[in-house]
């Protein structure tokens, strides 16, 4: 332990050092974006790549509600576990069931565009679902599905600790404000927290795949996303 806390003073000593140094060379500030760099949880030493991976397994082959009867696959969720902005959709379908990824159907092609539109790719980016599993029919989530598998989001928002968080639709909205009455109508396009985490909530892809004249107030919506990443990180 004790050798523990005086690396850590000499790394705190370099890193002190290292920026006196840039300070005497005229900069005032670092071109760093801190989630840039993979970063180490301190109480366990694991990336979170590796943290991800151990919930994985913990989710391992869930029956903690009654979708576990009629899923192929558990969605998991997928991206860089060092993302700056996570996306949170409402389920799995059809395609996301059978290929175990979220947003691989219709709704997930225009989640890409938009996702590329905004200057990301996909894969810099996390995608993850309100319920891992997919509802009979596609039903919307019932409430003991959601909260037997809340845990499970919650923690990879921990984990993940992004720096925005948009959700796409009704369920996610209404799952992270814990209000079943909010409307999306009402409430898209203005932020709110979770767990610290601004939220801007948009319209589902699948909603704007039957609502193409709506995209736009989607667009407008990941704009103030990505007026406020780049105000804090220019
Ligand atoms: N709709 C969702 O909400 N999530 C998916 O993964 C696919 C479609």
């Amino acid at each position: 332990m004790e050798g523990m806390h005086s690396h850590k003073a000499d790394v705190i000593k370099d890193v002190k050092s290292m920026l006196e140094y840039y300070q005497a060379l005229g900069f005032d500030n670092l071109p760093l974006s801190v989630k840039t760099l993979p970063v180490t949880d301190t109480g366990t030493g694991l990336s979170r790549q590796e943290r991800l991976l151990n919930l994985k397994k913990e989710i391992g082959d869930c029956h903690l509600c009654k979708l576990s009867k009629g899923r192929k696959n558990i969605v998991f969720g997928t991206g860089n576990a060092d993302a700056r902005i996570m996306f949170i959709g409402e389920a799995p379908g059809k395609d996301e069931d059978l290929q175990g990824l979220p947003f691989v159907g219709e709704a997930g092609m225009l989640l890409t565009k938009l996702i590329e539109k905004m200057g990301f790719k996909r894969d810099e980016v996390y995608i993850a679902n309100i319920i891992k599993c997919r509802p009979p029919m596609n039903r919307d989530p019932e409430e003991d599905e959601i909260s037997s598998c809340r845990p499970f989001l919650d923690k990879q928002i921990e984990v993940i600790a992004p720096e925005f968080i948009i959700t796409l639709g009704r369920i996610a909205l209404m799952t992270l404000t814990n209000n079943s009455k909010i409307r999306i109508t009402a409430a898209r396009g203005t932020f709110f927290e979770y767990k610290g985490v601004p939220v801007m909530p948009t319209f589902h892809p699948a909603y704007l795949l039957r609502n193409p004249k709506d995209k736009w107030l989607t667009w407008a919506d990941v704009q103030k996303v990505m007026e406020r990443m780049n105000s804090r990180n220019p």
